[in-house]
């Protein structure tokens, strides 16, 4: 079979309005920023993906401008003219070529996936062996900073059944403030709603003992990542001292974190991303470890907009266990999006699309308009 070589890959960074800030620990947003890959095969066959974070540098150690630069610049270059059908040898050119930089690579292997599902006529999900499930519980975060605000969104959001689990970002203020905020939330919704809460690392294990004791006794369902990522051995500690369940975030990225903390009985449950694991294909080799250490699965998000959002989604659909459910409300929190139809949640759950690669196809003038180089794009691709 003559091999399908790749011929042009394209950058986009992406501005979208959010429907209101969301405050989290490390940040407050205002817009999210996507970078949008484009990657072209000589068989006319195009895949997209989307590197996206949280807050420029304030989550990770990838910008989005950064992810540009580097897919621009070093990471492209790799990738022209060589075998657009083999997935897996195209990302370890790239491994050997180009340490870390995680976020940038996952959009770059959700193009060739979606662009080799597309290829075969068959789902992203497919190409990946097969989803289990087409609908995926997805949860919604309360990040207005205002307790009764969020109290009002969360009755809504119940009524509409569009979610019926709520994580509260927390580690901005005061402990007993936060403590305060969660329990009132929590004592509001009862036994109708689960409620998690996202520490994104704020806490020191003093604090976190402390705020977790009254957080459990106020019935809170999950508490993710209270540590600095590298403080492992005290986020064992907190999972041994507590029986609410601890999840890692920002701790586990690689199968190799994922089984070095399950070694020491770090975490009760995994948060994925593809963003943080190198793509859809490289989340499911993480989840198979953390799975393996007996560590609940959550299919986690970086607030990507719908083309990042539906790549995790095809991934965790192929997971023969997820017993938290998704986070990925990311096109919810957008008040427009560049795809000609926008993922459908329902009945407290994410659908898979249907058809071929993604099942996404970009909206070109929208795209146009949003693109943050707009005026010195190419007029005809
Ligand atoms: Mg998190």
């Amino acid at each position: 079979m003559t091999p399908v070589r790749i011929t042009a890959i394209e950058a986009i960074l992406v501005d979208l309005p959010t429907i209101r800030a969301h405050q989290l620990a490390m940040t407050v947003m205002h817009r999210q920023t996507l970078v949008i890959v484009r990657l072209l095969a000589d068989d006319g066959i195009e895949g997209i993906g989307e590197a996206t974070t949280i807050g420029g540098l304030a989550y990770g150690d990838e910008s989005p401008e950064g992810m540009k630069l580097a897919i621009d610049t070093y990471l492209a270059p790799l990738l022209i003219g060589q075998d657009a059908s083999n997935v897996h040898a195209a990302m370890q050119r790239l491994e050997a070529g180009a340490r870390g930089n995680r976020c940038a690579k996952s959009a770059l292997e959700t193009a060739l996936l979606d662009a080799q599902a597309r290829r075969l006529d068959v789902s992203l999900a497919t190409l990946l062996g097969g989803a289990v499930r087409t609908r995926l519980p997805t949860l919604w975060t309360l990040a207005s900073g205002d307790t009764e605000r969020d109290i009002a969104e969360a009755e809504q959001l119940l009524a509409e059944r569009r979610h019926d689990t709520f994580k509260l970002k927390i580690g901005r203020r005061a402990i007993a403030d936060d403590v305060r905020h969660v329990t009132r939330i929590k004592t509001a919704l009862g036994d109708r709603a689960r409620v998690t809460v996202d520490v994104n690392q704020a806490w020191n294990e003093a604090d976190a003992a402390r705020a977790i004791a009254n957080l459990e006794a106020a019935g809170v369902d999950l508490i993710e990542q209270p540590l600095p990522r590298d403080d492992r051995a005290g986020l064992a500690r907190l999972a041994a001292r507590f029986v609410v369940p601890i999840m890692a975030d920002e701790a586990l990225c690689t199968p190799q974190d994922a089984f070095d903390l399950g070694c020491r009985g770090a975490a009760d449950v995994a948060a994925l991303k593809i963003a943080k694991s190198g793509g859809p294909y490289a989340v499911l080799r993480t989840a198979f470890v953390a799975d393996a250490a007996g560590m609940a699965l959550y299919g986690g998000t970086l607030l990507e907009g719908s083309v990042g959002s539906i790549a995790a989604a095809h991934a965790f659909s192929t997971l023969p266990r997820l017993a938290w459910g998704t986070e990925l409300f990311g096109p919810l929190l957008l008040t427009e999006d560049i795809v000609t139809e926008r993922p459908v949640y329902r009945e407290f759950c994410l659908e898979l699309p249907q058809g071929p690669g993604l099942g996404l196809t970009l909206d070109e003038d929208k795209l146009a308009h949003y693109r943050r180089d707009k005026g010195t794009a190419p007029a005809a691709r």
